[in-house]
């Protein structure tokens, strides 16, 4: 980690390094140089901001194998900005009456999307703001196909699917919510925004036959913090042109710039390259060696966590803290978080996850000295 940098210390803010995930509280990811690059090239000239978006994303298309894509800011935005696009199918007149329910019911517009129950969460706010209602399928632990069907009505402009740790174990699968739901002419929406890796899923989830696929730009693609990769059928993303920004009404708030655009297309174009196997292999290496390292330190129990809990082919630690030492994974976390450097790890119901996904092998070596550091004070306190 470049420590020595003072556009942070001269704030008074110290860097961390960061031994969680993708967090956006942390800063979501490091840009790597070409994507760094780009972007200040792309800083340096002035350009027809709406044909950039249309270059922009016929490469993204190109590159992650889909009928279209589009750069929004953020993935909640591009939850915000699809959802806009199916309840006014990319009518300028009526996205300005959006959020207004009233006027849009009046008008004739669709204004109901549905959801799992069981998924509902933080991010359902991005499928609100443009107004719809959100109509509940199933239950919080369960739901079956028929639910589904009673919850469609003409009233219906969307499915939303979250994947991620709130994909509730209770609910039909999402091939199953696509097949109704193409049945009844239904959009089916995916958000997948901390679904990298695997790399293959910026495909898959479109290749089922979602009508659109949102990611993160800000977290494993690497690309700048406020940028959404939203990749789908050629007619939402044309839509989605129709309405967004640099137009003015509903997303003119999520501008996104020149710089995020080629910031996000060079991302992207190094994540597809990467050698993900190799990098996956280096993180078991890590992990292993921790194992090796930290198991019976202290009374700790080492673990290795794999996949996540999300599902992504990503290994971890788990360092199982035994109670009757006299501390716990959040007292552990809170001298690392506070010691120096700075290191961000997150506390489990007994012990702590370390995880390497985002370290370079300095920073893993620092991070194994701190935590044996702090193993090793536990068993004199
Ligand atoms: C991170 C995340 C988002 C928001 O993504 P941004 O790019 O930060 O806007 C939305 N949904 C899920 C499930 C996420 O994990």
């Amino acid at each position: 980690m470049e420590v020595t940098m003072s556009i942070y210390t001269d704030l008074n803010i110290r860097p961390v390094i960061n031994a969680t995930a993708t967090l956006t509280k942390l800063g979501g990811s490091l840009m790597p140089a070409e994507v760094r690059e780009a972007m200040e090239e792309a800083s340096r000239a002035f350009i027809q901001l709406d044909e950039l978006q249309i270059k922009v994303s016929e490469k993204l298309a190109e590159l992650t194998g889909n009928e279209a894509a589009y750069v929004a800011t953020g993935a909640a935005a591009g939850l915000a900005l699809t959802t806009a696009v199916c309840l006014t199918g990319g009518d300028r007149e009526k996205a300005l009456l959006i959020p207004d329910r009233e006027a849009m019911h009046a008008a004739g517009m669709k204004d109901e999307v549905l959801v799992f129950k069981s998924h509902r969460n933080g991010y359902d706010y991005s499928v609100r703001m443009t107004g719809a209602k959100i109509v509940d399928v199933g239950s919080e632990l369960h739901s079956e196909p028929a639910d589904l069907e009673n919850a469609i009505s003409e009233r219906t402009a969307a499915f939303m699917w979250f994947q991620g740790g709130m994909t509730g174990k209770g609910d039909f699968s999402l091939e199953k919510v696509i097949e109704i739901c193409t049945a009844h002419g239904v959009p089916v929406l995916v958000d997948a925004a901390a679904q990298v890796p695997p790399v293959e899923n910026l495909r898959r989830y479109t290749e089922m036959g979602a009508t659109a696929a949102i990611f993160s730009g800000g977290k494993d693609l690497h690309g700048p913090q406020s940028t959404g990769l939203v990749v789908g059928r050629k007619w939402i993303i044309e839509a989605m042109r129709a309405i967004g920004s640099p137009n003015q009404g509903f997303a003119r708030a999520m501008k996104v710039s020149k710089e995020n655009m080629v910031g996000l297309l060079a991302a992207v174009k190094r994540y597809v390259g990467l050698d993900h196997e190799a990098k996956r292999d280096r993180d078991e290496r890590v992990v292993a060696q921790w194992c090796a390292d930290f198991d019976g330190l202290a009374g700790a129990r080492a673990e290795r966590i794999f996949p996540n809990e999300a599902g992504q082919p990503l290994p971890r630690l788990l360092l199982h803290i035994d109670p009757a030492s006299g501390t716990n994974g959040e007292a552990v976390a809170a001298r690392l978080l506070a010691g120096e450097p700075s290191i961000a790890v997150a506390a489990a119901p007994d012990g702590i996850y370390v995880n390497p996904w985002l370290l370079t092998d300095e920073e893993v070596a620092i991070v194994g000295r701190r935590v044996a550091e702090e193993l090793g004070r536990r068993s004199r306190e």
